[in-house]
């Protein structure tokens, strides 16, 4: 499988991605990404902390489904970089 994407391109679909606008196949691609970029995986998560700020400060909440399906994201991404990152047991 070669779904391999330059930082440019996974900073655009991360954008698409954190709209909600983008498809299965274009979400894997990012996480595929972040999972290898720890400096787009930063800009990832301060895009989602600014989102997580401006959305608790104007109350319009995102839809319950939606917003658990970020969530949902955001932990597979999460859980990957951590086994990732973790030095290799002897
Ligand atoms: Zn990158």
């Amino acid at each position: 499988m070669n779904n391999e994407i330059d930082c440019t391109a996974a900073l655009r679909k991360m954008f698409e991605f954190l709209d909600s606008e983008m498809t299965d196949i274009d979400a894997d691609e990012v996480r595929h990404h972040l999972n290898m970029c720890a400096e787009c995986l930063d800009e990832f998560d301060y895009q989602m902390a600014v989102r997580a700020v401006v959305q608790r400060s104007c109350r319009c909440e995102a839809p319950a489904e939606l917003r658990a399906k970020v969530v949902a994201n955001l932990r597979i991404t999460t859980i990957s970089v951590t086994k990732q990152f973790r030095p290799p047991s002897p």
